[in-house]
């Protein structure tokens, strides 16, 4: 297929918002594509040469970019830079100076769809010195045969930034109109294969009911419909029904074939590299030569083995540099609960119970290197709540709740899984007051009282000294805190002041307790500054009444 053909559509694309145009669209050039140009037009017209899983990136600069113009249309670099400040799109200073070469050249080649893909592709394997001038040429050696239209998509898809707004659900549509299949099955398709470009070309051979997990390719993760109550969860799935620990670290995909391992994020990143600590304790200590598996990676303190809030391990995610480094100073335990796929058998068509106990038998549990979360399975509401408290008191978010029999269903939020959390909604709750730090914080105010309003007159619900960063870092600071407070201090007693109520903060917790130590009566359990609110004023904050409503709400 010409690339002109898809850049028409890129331009039909960008007229409308509306999504079954999009989709009507789309399908109109899959009925005219062949298989073979169908991977490479399913990639492109998102804007993409790989699917979301792959770990290769297109990963050319503006700057080389820029320069790719310069070599392909002989404008200078100052030239192209003052149109760039002026348009505010490389794409469009390409067609521009394209537009103006063109008036002076004759000879032009038609651009392939699969000659641009080549292209685009060939650039995510240069890396490192040296290779710069091959990336340039390659994107140069496009632009140079490119009519201008054909230029300015090429340099919006060099720099992952095509904006021709198409979300997945209009590929979908587009793949089920195309070849006049039930989107439901290209949905299936999609949560298991996670590539539009695969999905395209077994629908066109109407073959979606075929398609399964293929091993080393992230699925979709299953997904938990949100209850406020054990009662409604026994509801909900019947009795007796799987309880387990809800982990605040982050989901991980384990996928193990021909002695590698890869680890795939919710988002289908991978992350292998990032945690390669991990990969000796799967080795080690699951049995298996093949196998797919669910799991949260959560943080622990090196020094005191706490558990730490996935905050804390975020920041390991996206880290390129330095890996070893920040692998000892906040190491995970990979925590197990699901299997999917085990020696060349798809089992996601297994029972939750048979797939909960199957993962059993092949894993030994080592603390704080890789262990199975924290099951029960009972159809008594009092041991069920029982186990809610004990997952809240060692830290975690709250339970998960798992239908005995359901399947796994990548990507679902189908009510096979429940989750309760103890986190409720934040509150908007203002200082009113504080005491001064010791040592080398005695220039900090900190511990600071909270309170909700009850009409006029405000009432204490808690102290919180959680949440504020001691060095400047994102986030508020002790230091920040204390400018902001200290021109409303209005009384002061040893060290401790009572402050005008002004400042509103928003606040996280995980419970609200009846407490005759502050005046609302209720205290907050584990209170942590989220941010402050700017935006608000004493008489936005949250009342009493609020607080009453939602500890009415609360599991007991
Ligand atoms: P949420 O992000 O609130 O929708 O909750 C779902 C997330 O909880 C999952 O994606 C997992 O990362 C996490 N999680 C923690 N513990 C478990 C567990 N035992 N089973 C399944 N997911 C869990």
């Amino acid at each position: 297929m010409d690339y002109l053909d898809l850049v028409n559509v890129y331009e039909e694309l960008e007229k409308t918002t509306k999504r079954l145009e999009k989709s009507d669209i789309i399908s109109r050039l899959l009925k005219k594509a062949s298989v073979e140009d169908l991977e490479q037009i399913m990639y492109l017209i998102q804007g993409k040469v790989f699917p979301n899983w792959d770990e290769r990136k297109i990963g050319m600069s503006s700057k080389l970019a820029l320069r790719a113009v310069t070599l392909a249309t002989g404008a200078s670099k100052e030239e192209v830079e003052k149109m760039l400040n002026k348009l505010g799109d490389l794409g469009k200073v390409a067609e521009e100076l394209t537009k103006e070469k063109e008036q002076v050249t004759l000879v032009q080649h038609k651009l392939t769809v699969k000659k641009v893909f080549d292209n685009i592709r060939k650039l995510s394997v240069l890396e490192g010195e040296g290779t710069v001038n091959k990336k340039i040429g390659l994107v140069a050696e496009l632009l140079t045969s490119a009519k201008p239209i054909e230029a300015k998509f090429i340099i919006r898809t060099v720099l992952e930034v095509l904006r021709v707004g198409v979300a997945e659900g209009i590929l979908r549509d587009a793949i089920a109109k195309a070849y006049d299949v039930d989107f439901k099955e290209v949905e299936q398709a999609f949560d298991l294969m996670n590539d539009y470009s695969e999905v395209a070309k077994v629908a066109k051979k109407k073959s979606l009911g075929k398609i399964g997990l293929t091993i080393m390719r992230p699925i979709n993760a299953m997904l938990a419909i949100r209850v406020e109550t054990i009662e409604d969860a026994f509801k909900a799935l019947g009795k007796p029904a799987l309880f387990e620990y809800k982990l605040d670290g982050f989901r991980v995909q384990i996928h193990k074939k021909d002695n590698k391992i890869l680890l795939f994020t919710r988002g289908m990143e991978n992350v292998t590299n990032q945690f390669k600590e991990t990969l000796n304790h799967i080795e080690k200590n699951i049995k298996g030569d093949s196998y797919v598996l669910d799991s949260e990676f959560v943080g622990y303190d090196a020094k005191t083995g706490k558990y730490l809030p996935f905050q804390n391990i975020s920041q390991r995610i996206k880290r390129k540099y330095d890996i070893e480094d920040i692998a000892k100073r906040f190491p995970v335990e990979v925590n197990l609960f699901d299997i999917m796929y085990y020696e060349g058998k798809d089992l996601t068509k297994e029972t939750q119970e048979q797939r909960r106990k199957f993962l059993e038998k092949i894993v030994k549990q080592v603390p704080k290197k890789i262990v199975l979360t924290k099951k029960l399975v009972t159809d008594n509401e009092k041991e069920a709540k029982k186990f809610y408290k004990e997952s809240l008191k060692a830290g975690n978010e709250g339970v998960m709740v798992k239908n005995l029999k359901t399947i796994y269903q990548p990507g679902r939020r189908v009510g096979g899984w429940l989750k309760i959390k103890s986190i409720m909604e934040t509150l908007d709750l203002v200082i009113s007051g504080a005491e001064w730090g010791e040592g080398k914080r005695a220039t900090w105010l900190s511990s600071f009282t909270l309170s909700c309003r009850k009409d006029s007159e405000f009432l204490d619900v808690g102290k919180v000294g959680t949440g504020i960063k001691e060095k400047d870092e994102e986030g508020i600071t002790f230091k920040q805190l204390t400018k902001l407070l200290k021109p409303n201090i209005i009384k002061q007693e040893g060290k401790i002041v009572k402050i005008k109520p002004s400042l509103v903060v928003e606040i996280a917790y995980e419970e609200i307790q009846k407490s005759p130590t502050y005046s609302s009566g209720y205290a907050l359990r584990f209170p942590r500054v989220l941010r402050v609110r700017y935006d608000k004023g004493v008489k936005d904050i949250d009342t009493i009444y609020k607080i009453k409503e939602i500890y009415s709400k609360q599991i007991k």
